[in-house]
Parts: structure tokens; C-alpha cells; sequence
């Protein structure tokens, strides 16, 4: 039925091969954050065709990857964005996209950051009955979304499910009459009700149920304009395991069903939304680094490279995954000749780790290491730390071209505050 699902297996991958990466590294520097956009391009595309009701558009929540040229791409693809800070909006802004395209999902913002978003003609959606409260002081009148917590959650690690009855985030669903009344004790006009349930699920169980849920608040609102359903759409990092894909063409027949039998009972039509950051980005992306040192300590074989976790942040915080490549001289070796090895960045913590006990080829210092689906919360959650310089990003454009996208920092950036 819809051909945009086709398995997109590999290739993401196939310009680790087409390229010599160790000129790509001598280019830009290691370690580098280097993004492929016809896969870019391909994951906006799929995203677009997830909902065939014809009301439906795609956010992309730009957390996942801010890089403006990457925005950019996004954009001529035809999708809006979500901000969740007057940063992200700032940029968006700076990328092209109209405040009409852009959603400000606040938590726990302050009443100038919401200023910031009226100011610019974004609309903000807030989480809390404080933060309505908040809201209608300082813009009686004016529209505004809610973020309801419908009760459902998901995600890869207690620390990204965003609903349920753990969390910080949404409206619980009890309250719904309250808001009701902050909304007519400001005149504010609740055009839109939003949740996120969390991040990389690859079933799309809980994600259905949860739509089941915010429709059934969904219909307490007669007037709203759109529905956005949230995203956390996951990649199989694991994919070379046997993870599956995420099955978009069952989820895409179950919502659509879904979203008209509702439509039917409410009697009138609303823009749908989504908003997926991962999906859009983390296959696009991957990390290169350089192997600076080789040793073993009490058996344990440390692979000592230059990708500290203030370059990539998921394996520390999450204890995420990422599938790793070693190339030499420009050839791949072979992952199975070789034993465990733990691969380690060059930051002063001991849970400096980016992959433990993996199965490697017999590396050297000076091979590259290339850190597969890094697209996602990767560099938008690199930091200084340690004083160490963020990574550069290059892109491979479609033409397979490669160009600089964001410079290194340099000593100076790191002073640049005082
Ligand atoms: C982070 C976030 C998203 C995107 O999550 P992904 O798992 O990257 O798809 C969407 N909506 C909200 C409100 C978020 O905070």
C-alpha cells in the first residue's frame, strides 16, 4: 500500500565505504560528526507519510539535532519544527522556519521565555495548571495548547518515558475541568492538546494506546484546532543484532483508523501533528573518531579514542548502544577476527565508556572508529566538559559532496563568556 516503507536496511551506511574516511578526518578533524542527507532526506519522507488523513503535518522536535544546515534540509522537506526552549526558536527562526511552523513545548519555563515565544508569534503549549496560570496573566486572550499526560508512557529507559505516572511532564487527565477554568479565568482559547509519551519505542502498542488516550481528552475540548500525538519513534540501534525496524506501515493503517472513526464521533475535522526527533535524524548521523592508545588492565582490553562523552553523551547516560566500525587505511576490518574490547573516550571519569566488552577487531592507534546512528542527541548534548573542544559536523550532500556544517571550537569559544 505505501511504498515509502520500503526497507531501508543499509543505506545510511553505504558511504562509509564509498568515502575514505581517513581523508574525511584529516579534513575536518577527529573527532567528527558527519551526516548523510539523502537519508536525512528519506527518514523526513517516511515521517511525512505515516498519516494519509490529509490534515496531518510533522514536527520535527529539533532537540535531537539542531544544526541549522540540517534544519534547513528538514524544512524543504516539508516539515515544521517543536522548540522546547527560546533557544531552539531562536534558531529556527535563523533556519527559515515561519513562527506559524513552529510549536513551543515549555516545562517549567519562565514567564519571559513564554513572553519570548508570544513575542514572536509561536505558540507555546504548557504542562502544568501553574504554567496556564502563568500563561493567561501575561496573555489574556491569547490561544494556547496543553500538554495532557494521559497516563501512558513509554521508552528505552526509565529516564525517557515522558508520561505515566512517573513523570514530571503533562496535565493528568483528571484535571481536565480545571483547565478548563484557568482557560475562562484568562479568555484563552485552548486551540491544540499535545502529549510525548517517551522516546524510542519499537513496538507501536504503547504509542497507539496512548493516541486512545489523548483523544479521549481530545473530545472534552469541542473547538480545537489540532491534535499532536507526540513522537519517540525508534531506530533499531541494535539492527545488525536482528533488532527490527519500527513496523510504520502497521502503525500507519491502525492511526489512520483510529483518527477517522474519532473525527466521525467529534464531529468536525483537526490538524493532526506528530513531533519525532530521533527517527528524523539518528540514522543520518555518524560519529568518527581516532584511536589514540591500546591497553590492557587486569585483562580488560581498553580501546583509548579521542570520542569522550562530552562529544557523544547517550552510552553514559543512558547505557545506550551504538554500533561501532573500525576502518584502517581506509577498509573495514572485520569485527568478528579480533576479541572483547571496551572502548573508552579521554574525559577524567571512569564511566567514560562508550561500548563495553565488544566483540572488535584487533585495533591500533590510529584506526577509526566510526559510531554508527549518532544523528540523535548526539552533538546537541556535547558539552565542554573538561574543556574540551565540541566536534566539528561535515555533511554528505546528495550529489556525495561533503562539506563543513558546524566548525570545531576553538580555545578561544571556551572563553568566550568573560
Ligand atoms: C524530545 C521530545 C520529542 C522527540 O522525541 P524523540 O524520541 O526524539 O522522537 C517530542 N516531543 C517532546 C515534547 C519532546 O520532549
Amino acid at each position: 500500500m505505501n511504498n515509502n516503507f520500503s526497507n531501508v536496511s543499509d543505506e545510511q551506511r553505504d558511504f562509509l565505504y564509498k568515502l575514505d574516511l581517513q581523508e574525511i578526518v584529516d579534513k575536518y578533524g577527529s573527532p567528527l560528526y558527519l551526516y548523510d542527507e539523502r537519508t536525512l532526506r528519506k527518514r523526513c519522507e517516511e515521517m511525512r507519510g505515516l498519516i494519509k488523513y490529509p490534515q496531518f503535518s510533522v514536527n520535527y522536535s529539533i532537540k535531537a539535532n539542531s544544526n541549522i544546515e540540517l534544519l534547513k534540509i528538514v524544512k524543504e522537506e516539508g516539515i515544521n519544527a517543536d522548540a522546547m526552549s527560546p533557544g531552539e526558536i531562536y534558531v529556527l527562526l535563523k533556519a527559515g522556519f515561519r513562527p506559524d511552523q513552529i510549536f513551543y513545548i515549555g516545562n517549567n519555563v519562565s514567564a519571559e521565555e513564554m513572553q519570548y515565544a508570544i513575542d514572536h508569534g509561536v505558540l507555546v503549549s504548557v504542562d502544568s495548571i501553574s504554567q496556564l496560570e502563568t500563561y493567561g496573566k501575561i496573555h489574556k486572550g491569547g490561544k494556547v495548547a496543553v500538554r495532557f499526560n494521559a497516563g501512558i508512557g513509554a521508552g528505552h529507559h526509565e529516564k525517557v518515558v515522558t508520561a505515566g505516572s512517573k513523570t514530571k511532564f503533562g496535565i493528568d487527565n483528571t484535571l481536565v475541568e480545571e483547565v478548563k477554568n484557568i482557560a475562562d479565568k484568562y479568555a484563552l482559547k485552548i486551540v491544540g492538546v499535545n502529549q510525548h509519551i517517551g522516546s524510542l519505542f519499537l513496538d507501536g502498542r504503547a504509542y497507539l494506546e496512548g493516541v486512545k488516550g489523548l483523544l479521549a481528552i481530545a473530545s472534552k475540548f469541542p473547538e480545537l484546532e489540532f491534535i499532536d500525538l507526540g513522537g519517540g519513534f525508534g531506530i533499531p540501534y541494535k539492527g545488525h543484532m536482528g533488532e527490527g525496524k519500527l513496523d510504520l506501515l502497521g502503525m500507519s493503517i491502525k492511526l489512520d483508523a483510529i483518527l477517522k472513526e474519532w473525527m466521525k464521533q467529534y464531529g468536525r475535522n483537526a490538524q493532526i501533528k506528530i513531533e519525532p526527533g530521533r527517527y528524523i535524524v539518528a540514522e543520518c548521523g555518524t560519529l568518527l573518531g581516532t584511536v589514540h592508545s591500546v591497553k590492557t588492565n587486569y585483562n580488560t582490553k581498553y580501546i583509548g579514542t579521542d570520542i569522550g562523552f562530552n562529544v557523544l553523551m547517550r552510552p553514559v547516560m543512558y547505557d545506550s548502544y551504538h554500533e561501532i566500525k573500525v576502518f584502517r587505511n581506509g577498509k573495514e576490518l572485520d569485527n568478528s577476527k579480533g576479541s572483547k574490547a571496551t572502548v573508552v573516550g579521554n574525559i577524567c571519569e571512569t564511566g567514560d565508556i562508550l561500548a563495553r566488552d565488544r566483540e572488535l577487531p584487533d585495533i591500533e592507534e590510529g584506526d577509526i572508529i566510526a559510531v554508527l546512528d549518532a544523528g540523535a542527541y548526539g552533538y546537541s548534548m556535547s558539552s565542554n566538559y573538561n574543556m574540551r573542544l565540541r566536534p566539528a559536523e561535515a555533511i554528505i550532500c546528495k550529489d556525495g559532496s561533503h562539506k563543513l556544517i558546524r566548525k570545531r571550537d576553538t580555545l578561544e569559544a571556551l572563553l568566550s563568556g568573560f
